[in-house]
């Protein structure tokens, strides 16, 4: 009979909303997948955080209070090679499980809108702590498969944004 092992794809169902196959990849199944990538880190929380520098961005905890209702913040800049950056700051005072879900979402919106926060004032965007209902396209849903695939399975991943 064959294994999860030998057949990593078996009994993957695809999503309802985008039919891409909701897996969790195991590093054992992948031939030359890095020995310390990102699934291969110990919480789901460590493997979206291990996504981030190859999407050339930074995340840091906040080391001073920001607004209550936010969970995050994104900014854009350029590097010194005049490559885009993005820097999120994440409330360290949240539990694992939404943090892990809002950084899934900054990377999300990273991702898939980096006009729609570079079009701001100030190239930033905050996203308030508290989860809306989940998209079912678009960065939150996005994020919902970031998560997914890094071990998280989240009622949602959808958060609102606002201009800083
Ligand atoms: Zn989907």
């Amino acid at each position: 009979m064959p294994t999860r092992r030998t057949n990593p794809r078996q009994n993957t169902t695809p999503c309802p909303d985008c039919g891409v196959p909701l897996t969790r990849p195991n590093p054992a199944d992948l031939p030359n997948y890095p020995i310390d990538g990102a699934l291969t880190k110990p919480t789901p929380y460590l493997r979206v955080l291990a996504l981030a520098p190859a999407a050339n961005i930074d995340v840091f905890d906040f080391s001073h209070p920001i607004p209550d209702e936010l969970g995050a913040a994104i900014t854009l800049a350029l590097d010194d090679n005049d490559q885009l950056r993005a820097t999120i700051g994440l409330d360290p005072h949240l539990n694992e499980d939404l943090r892990t879900d809002l950084l899934a979402f900054a990377i999300a919106l990273y991702t898939a809108e980096p006009e729609r926060i570079d079009n701001t004032p100030n190239a930033a965007l905050g996203i308030p702590k508290t989860r809306v209902r989940a998209a079912r396209r678009g960065a939150g849903h996005l994020a919902y498969h970031i998560a997914f695939s890094c071990g998280r399975k989240t009622s949602s991943a959808t958060f609102d944004s606002r201009e800083l």
